[in-house]
């Protein structure tokens, strides 16, 4: 797990999410599953406390090592385009 203090952190791993180009699936609302190369795949989940701390976890080893993954980015920019839609829709 990593706690997600700005979009910086995440460059190398978009740019790799990119290249890869993962297969994202929609759980639910902060709930993803990211497909890994080797086939088969990772759970990232995307939440927000109480006092605004935005934490991502992937069940891949390197998210269970607290590294920013690919699959991490992949689920991200999913949740962060559903996350605006929500404001838009809530405002
Ligand atoms: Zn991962």
């Amino acid at each position: 797990m990593f706690i997600l203090k700005g979009v910086d952190q995440l460059t190398n791993a978009i740019t790799k999410a990119k290249k890869i180009r993962p297969r994202v699936e929609f759980d639910r609302f902060g709930r993803y599953r990211v497909s890994g190369i080797r086939g088969g795949y990772y759970t990232v989940i995307c939440r927000k406390d109480n006092r605004g701390v935005k934490a991502v976890a992937c069940t891949c080893r390197g998210g269970e090592k607290g590294l920013v993954c690919y699959h991490a980015a992949a689920a991200l920019s999913l949740h962060i385009g559903l996350a605006r839609q929500r404001q838009t829709i809530t405002v």
